[in-house]
């Protein structure tokens, strides 16, 4: 299968070699091929790779592009139409050009399946009101969730984020002071602030001691959120690789790769993989291996 991962920048990205990794879960080569353009290439790159004479499988878009891509597309999954906002990108049998937004199912996927968390009747603070909050928020609120207030550096961005969902009545735009006085059962960092070294405004002073905070943003070792909700003494800490990983079995098996298994073990290899800081040599070796998959 061959897919190309278009961003500006990609080449930090690891997740040409975990969408390999997974199609090696189910004996399939997986090739992301990574292109980095400029804004005014974005649209180009897009029909050329999708409509070429050797066309790629699928499209995989990243930062700053979703919007972009949101807007070139035909054909809009009803995850991508709520989040306005496109991180996959397939060519329909008739030639339209199909998006969809994994994100949130991809974070919502990884709490349940591989944390074992179950969201109902759970109240959740959502950091944050870009992209990545949008399509996190509209899986949240396809759970049995309570409620999800949300609070972002830029009120009016949360506000906007919040009118374009239905479900008003399970959603609350809340200013920082009010968040730093409050309990929650779960707290998601939607926010970009940990590539800065930063933490988000709302922070909570105290947590409940079965809090799950999760942050969106994956590196070697903690995230700077990750080392407050340590501090705080959460129960459940966790960064955003589960997601990737999730986002990436969706995408392979939509575009029809058998359903993978082993969904913890695959979560707990790209955080080692993270963690120990391979190279993509190192990377390669350990994948040859099979290193992780037996836990070495
Ligand atoms: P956007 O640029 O659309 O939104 C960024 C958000 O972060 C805004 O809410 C912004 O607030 C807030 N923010 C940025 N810097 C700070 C700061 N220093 N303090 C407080 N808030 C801040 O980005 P996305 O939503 O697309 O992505 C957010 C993060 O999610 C990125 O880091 C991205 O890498 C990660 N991500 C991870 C995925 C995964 O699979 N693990 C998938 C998708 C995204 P304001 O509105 O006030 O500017």
């Amino acid at each position: 299968m061959q897919l190309a991962l278009i961003g500006n920048p990609v080449s930090h990205s690891k997740l040409p070699e975990i969408y390999q990794f997974l199609g090696q879960q189910v004996k399939k080569n997986v090739v992301v091929e990574r292109v980095h353009t400029e804004e005014v290439h974005f649209y180009d790159e897009v029909n050329k790779y999708l409509k070429c004479e050797t066309p790629k499988d699928g499209l995989v878009i990243t930062v700053p592009f979703k919007e972009k891509a949101y807007e070139m597309c035909d054909v809009l999954t009803e995850h991508a139409a709520k989040a306005k906002s496109v991180n996959c990108l397939t060519l329909t049998d008739t030639g339209l050009i199909c998006g969809d937004n994994t994100d949130g199912r991809g974070m919502v996927h990884d709490c349940q399946e591989n944390i074992g968390y179950d969201f109902k009747n759970k109240t959740c603070l959502l950091l944050g009101a870009g992209g990545a909050a949008k399509g996190i928020l509209s899986s949240l609120l396809h759970t049995s969730i309570e409620h999800v207030f949300i609070c972002n550096r830029s009120t009016d961005r949360a506000k906007n984020l919040a009118s374009s969902f239905s479900n008003q009545d399970k959603i609350s735009i809340i200013e920082e002071a009010e968040a730093k006085k409050m309990h929650f059962d779960c707290i998601v960092n939607a926010t970009s602030a940990s590539l800065r070294e930063d933490l988000p405004q709302g922070l909570p002073d105290r947590l409940k001691s079965d809090c799950l905070c999760y942050d969106v943003v994956y590196k070697a070792g903690d995230t700077v959120f990750s080392k407050w909700a340590k501090v705080k003494k959460a129960s459940y800490v966790h960064s955003g690789v589960g997601m990737l990983v999730e986002q990436g079995k969706i995408f392979l098996e939509k575009l029809g790769l058998p359903e993978m298994e082993s969904r913890s073990a695959i979560k707990e290899l790209a955080d080692r993989i993270l963690v120990k800081k391979m190279n993509d040599t190192e990377f390669n070796e350990a994948m040859s291996h099979n290193m992780l998959c037996e836990g070495k």
